[in-house]
């Protein structure tokens, strides 16, 4: 226990979510990786035990616990080795209820965080779009205001959730001229006509599901605008911070998952009359892995504990995707090494953590993105600032 940031409380709470994990979702993941559903059942039973609300207004449902609740949420997910599995819990806690929490007025919370908390309801977030992701301010998806609705017009692509999800929070242009400032952000119900979504097949991250969603003249009352009109665009930057650290967090903790399984496998496994953690080149590796992998975890901790102070850490979190998710990369690739052959074979845990580690540096903004932002704010002076609501 790092007693620095976590208390007791919190040690009682990861060694309750990890023995539900492994009661309640472990027997069941090989099934969900195959088909590529996760069932209802389970996020009901998410629901009922409060986990989507750990971070969230105890006016709604939630259990309004402080940053390093949601910390031990995210790693423990990394630990039962199902990327695709965490991806559709978090996505639906901090990617969609992140923007209703915080842009939806009262009508809206009541009605979508009250029963995305309960489990009743889940979400996805739509920004990306067939013809880029990177390029945020580029996205071509339009609202247009007629009368008492708007009329959604365009496509979204690689949505995590897409296919299964209640309901979209969907960043759309309401003024294209104004580029950037123009963007606005909406809560659309899964059952309105036009909607169309198509499950995408991937390399990795196999338990979630992933859509291409098309939006033909979808019509939407205009109450379902979140926050100001034009506003969109600085409240998903915004929101990216979070969700980079997320990523940062689940990084370090699939690293350490991959490292600990991989000190067991090298005291059992014997080769030249030997267990191969005696053998140097392995040890020194080991040894490297394992301090990238604790700076990296130290580095995201104390980000966090500045995130829950309210300080808005663009940078870092850039800095905790970035390299959080390379030594991941990194470390995966060589621990799959360790085990020879045997890390090939689907019957050992490293395949699929090999594969669902990839995503790591495209998802919720590239390396080459994040670069960029580091750059621009080290070198070039530049600020970043919240959006008021
Ligand atoms: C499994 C999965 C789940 C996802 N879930 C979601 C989701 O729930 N919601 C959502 O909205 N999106 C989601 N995404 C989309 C993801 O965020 C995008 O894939 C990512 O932002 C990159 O966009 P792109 O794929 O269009 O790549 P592009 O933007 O086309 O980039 C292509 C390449 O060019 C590089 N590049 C682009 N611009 C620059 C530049 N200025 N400088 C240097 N290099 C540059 C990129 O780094 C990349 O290497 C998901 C993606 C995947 C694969």
């Amino acid at each position: 226990m790092n007693s620095r940031y976590f208390t007791e409380e919190h040690e009682l709470f990861r060694k309750s979510f990890r023995e539900f994990l492994q009661k309640e979702v472990v027997p069941h993941i090989d099934k969900w990786e195959k088909t590529g559903t996760i069932e209802r059942f389970i996020w009901e039973k998410f629901g009922e035990m409060g986990y989507f609300g750990l971070n969230y207004p105890e006016q709604y449902g939630g259990l309004d616990l402080d940053i390093f609740y949601t910390v031990i949420f995210l790693e423990e997910l990394q630990k039962i080795n199902s990327g695709g599995f965490a991806a559709a819990m978090w996505a639906h806690a901090y990617l969609a209820m992140t923007h209703v929490a915080k842009e939806g007025d009262e009508a809206i919370k009541e009605k979508y965080l009250t029963a995305s908390i309960s489990g009743e309801k889940i979400g996805c977030l739509c920004i990306s779009e067939p013809s880029g992701g990177s390029d945020v301010a580029g996205m071509r998806t339009t609202a247009v205001k007629k009368g008492d609705k708007y009329v959604i017009n365009g496509s979204k692509t690689f949505i995590t959730n897409g296919v299964y999800s209640d309901y979209l929070v969907v960043a759309a242009k309401t003024n294209p001229e104004l580029k950037a400032k123009g963007m606005s952000i909406f809560i659309v119900d899964r059952d309105t006509p036009g909607i169309s979504a198509t499950k995408l097949d991937k390399l990795g991250w196999r338990a979630s599901d992933t859509a291409e969603i098309a939006f033909d003249n979808v019509e939407i009352p205009v109450s379902n605008l979140m926050g100001e009109e034009g506003k969109g665009f600085p409240y998903i930057m915004q929101h990216f911070a979070f969700e980079r650290l997320i990523m940062g967090i689940n990084a370090h903790a699939r690293a350490e998952f991959a490292l600990d399984y991989t000190l067991q496998y090298m005291k059992e496994r014997e080769a030249f009359g030997t267990t191969i953690d005696k053998f140097q080149a392995l040890r020194h590796t080991y040894a490297d892995m394992a301090s990238e992998v604790e700076m990296a975890k130290e580095f995201n901790y104390s980000i966090a504990e500045r995130m829950h102070r309210g300080v808005y850490v663009v940078k870092e979190a850039s800095m905790s995707k970035l390299l959080s998710t390379k030594i991941a990369d990194e470390v995966i690739y060589k621990c799959l090494q360790f085990l020879g052959g045997y890390g090939y074979m689907e019957d050992y845990p490293l395949a699929r953590l090999l594969r669902d580690s990839r995503l790591g540096p495209i998802g919720g903004g590239t390396s080459e993105i994040l670069r960029e932002i580091i750059a621009k704010m080290l070198i070039d002076g530049k600020e970043y600032k919240p959006a008021a609501k």
